[in-house]
C-alpha cells in the first residue's frame, strides 16, 4: 500500500510520514502542488492526502486536475480551515473524506480509513484500519459538530449519518447553514 502525502509543512509532512510508516504504509512526500500532479498517481498509489495550501498550485487545483484526467485514486483532504463551505467543496471537487488541521493520529488514522471505504479500494487494508480509534474519532468530531448546531436533535440519526460516511453530515450541516 503506497500513499503519496502532497504537503509543503515540514512538522506535518513528517508527522504524516512517520504516523503513516508506522501504521504499515509506503509513504512518499513532496511538497508542492505541481510535483503533486505530475506524480504518477494511477500507477503508483493507493491513496493521496492532499493539503489544500500549497506552493506552485493549490490543493483545490490539484484534485480539479486530478479528477478531471479520471484518476479515481482515493484523496483525503487537508484543511486548516474549520469552514463547513471549504469540506463541501472539496468532496464536490471529487475527495473521499477530509481531515481539519490540527489532527491527532486518531483522526488521521479514522479519516484515511473512511477515505479508502469511500474510494471503494483497498477493502483487505481497510480491515486492519478498524481501530477502537476510530470510533472514538468519530464520536469526538460529533461531538463538535453537535456543539454548533443545537437546533438538530435528532442525534442519533447523525451519528448513524457519520458511520456510512462525511457526505451526509456535511450536507446536514449545509442544510442548516
Ligand atoms: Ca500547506
Amino acid at each position: 500500500m503506497k500513499i503519496l502525502v502532497v504537503e509543503d509543512e515540514t512538522k506535518t509532512g513528517n508527522y504524516l510520514r512517520q504516523g503513516l510508516t508506522e501504521a504499515g504504509f509506503v509513504v512518499d512526500l513532496v511538497r508542492d502542488g505541481n510535483d503533486g500532479l505530475h506524480a504518477d498517481v494511477s500507477e503508483s498509489y493507493d491513496l493521496i492526502v492532499l493539503d489544500i495550501m500549497l506552493p506552485g498550485l493549490d490543493g483545490w487545483s490539484v484534485l480539479r486536475a486530478l479528477r478531471g484526467r479520471g484518476e479515481t485514486v482515493p484523496v483525503l483532504f487537508l484543511t486548516a480551515r474549520d469552514q463547513v463551505e471549504d469540506r463541501v467543496k472539496g468532496l464536490e471537487l471529487g475527495a473521499d473524506d477530509y481531515l481539519v488541521k490540527p489532527f491527532d493520529a486518531e483522526h488521521l488514522l479514522a479519516a484515511l480509513g473512511r477515505a479508502m471505504a469511500l474510494g471503494r479500494r483497498s477493502q483487505d487494508v481497510l480491515k486492519g484500519l478498524r481501530f477502537a480509534a476510530d470510533r472514538q474519532a468519530m464520536a469526538d468530531q460529533i461531538a463538535f459538530d453537535m456543539s454548533s448546531r443545537p437546533d438538530l436533535d435528532k442525534v442519533p440519526g447523525a451519528v448513524l449519518d457519520f458511520l456510512f460516511g462525511p457526505w451526509s453530515l456535511v450536507m446536514a450541516h449545509a442544510r442548516l447553514v
